[in-house]
């Protein structure tokens, strides 16, 4: 079976979520992805505390949009935690979140999505210039690459069969 991956995004971000979506599956030939429907930022999830939509309580809200094996959120607003001052993203097994907010260059986006698509299936940051480098900065960002590298690529090949697979159905399980 492959993985489903459905995309929510914030108001003005189709285009964005289009892009992504269409690089998501170049870089993962195992995953199918959609892009599912619009979903904005609720005001409760800014934090006073930090000066920043909190991307836990926005994670929490994407397990209740779960249609899909997994799903992600492209917003417009800055993210962060406690920990960290903004975040281009975050990712649990099944969720993950991405702001626009710093990344304004769609190639820059879809190269966070697939970033956080990677950790969804296991796999950790990576030294080589792949997408699953961490990068702090839009700087670095920009000098990785949307693909994976093969040492990546041989860690998915362990956790699912379906690496490489040719024909998948077109859509995932959407009731929204
Ligand atoms: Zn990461
Ligand atoms: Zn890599």
């Amino acid at each position: 079976m492959c993985l489903s991956i459905g995309i929510y995004y914030e108001p003005n971000l189709k285009v964005e979520a289009e892009y992504a979506c269409a690089r998501l599956q170049e870089t993962f030939p195992n995953i199918i992805s959609t892009v599912i429907a619009l979903m904005e930022v609720p005001a409760a999830a800014f934090d006073t505390a930090t000066g920043q939509y909190d991307v836990n309580f926005l994670l929490e809200l994407l397990a209740l949009q779960q249609h899909c094996d997994k799903v992600i959120w492209i917003v417009g607003h800055d993210i962060g935690d406690i920990w960290h001052s903004y975040l281009f993203g975050a990712a649990l097994s099944s969720r993950a979140v991405v702001s626009s907010a710093r990344l304004r260059c769609l190639e820059s986006l879809a190269k966070e999505v697939c970033h956080e698509t990677g950790h969804m299936q296991g796999l950790k940051h990576c030294k080589n210039l792949c997408c699953m480098r961490k990068s702090w900065t839009t700087e670095g960002v920009l000098t990785k690459s949307m693909a994976i590298c093969e040492a990546c690529r041989d860690s998915l090949k362990g956790v699912s069969q379906e690496w490489p697979s040719v024909s998948y159905p077109a859509t995932c399980t959407s009731s929204v």
